[in-house]
């Protein structure tokens, strides 16, 4: 689901890593952009909802009752349960693809921590953590690293500069099969609000890690993918950074006020 959004091509800054300047864009092809931008938002609104709502079916259904001295069960328990609450919180106040896709990674993080609290508290190993994909925590879980190599194995030829680059994040198996041809992963975007880059700036679509993490706590932890602290920093409120200087416009650049 959400693969291949035909606009990816048109990011600017993806080869670059950075937030783009802007005026780099034709207004036409910008405007047609930002309209794709808010029909992704109302379809990604809808299925983070529906993963919010399963994973509250999962909880109501396997509630759990734990003694203090159950630790490590406690532990995985209450954050699962503020990892759902933050998901709910996010649902209701995101503003943009990079707050719906935390939604759904907090609401699916939940449900795997509670199935770890279940497992402690039976006694068992939970099994290991899902890794996402970094390019966009929406695609399928990274594969699971090969096995450790013997010293013979290590002394194969030096890996190429694309291996080498798609080893550098997590990436699922179709994000790294681009990487390694020499094409852009298939990233999540974000919208940065006119004049984020420049008092003249227009509203530009760049990908969510691009965005300078003071004005997202999503860019440094894929939308919550990787970390203990996204659910206490929502529940903070703390989510809630944005760019300085931007004037909160509608998508389509037409300079009214949101
Ligand atoms: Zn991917």
């Amino acid at each position: 689901m959400f693969r291949r959004w035909w606009f990816i091509g048109l990011l600017p800054g993806l080869a670059e890593g950075r937030p783009a300047r802007g005026g780099r864009v034709p207004k036409e092809r910008q405007e047609l952009v930002l309209r794709e931008w808010e029909v992704l938002r109302d379809r990604l609104t809808r299925f983070a909802a529906e993963r919010v709502a399963t994973a509250g079916e999962v909880f109501r259904a396997a509630e759990l009752d734990l003694p203090p001295e159950e630790g490590a069960a406690r532990r995985e328990y209450l954050w699962a349960l503020d990892a759902y609450q933050a998901a709910g919180k996010l649902l209701d106040e995101a503003a943009d693809l990079p707050d719906l896709t935390a939604a759904v990674v907090l609401a699916e993080r939940a449900v795997e921590r509670l199935a770890a609290a279940h497992a402690a508290h039976a006694g068992r190993r939970p099994g290991p953590p899902v890794l996402r994909c970094f390019y966009n925590p929406l695609h399928g879980a990274v594969p699971a690293a090969p096995p450790k190599q013997s010293n013979k194995a290590r002394r194969r030829p030096r890996l190429g500069a694309r291996e080498a680059a798609a080893d550098r994040r997590p990436a699922c198996a179709a994000c790294r099969r681009a990487i390694i041809a020499g094409q852009p992963p298939d990233v999540l975007p974000a919208l940065l609000p006119a004049g984020a880059t420049g008092r003249r700036s227009p509203g530009v679509l760049v990908p969510y890690y691009a965005v300078p993490q003071q004005w997202s706590p999503w860019s440094a932890t894929a939308c919550g993918a990787y970390g203990e602290d996204g659910p206490a920093l929502v529940l903070r409120g703390e989510h809630r950074r944005r760019p300085p200087r931007g004037r909160r416009t509608r998508p389509g650049a037409t300079g009214r006020p949101d």
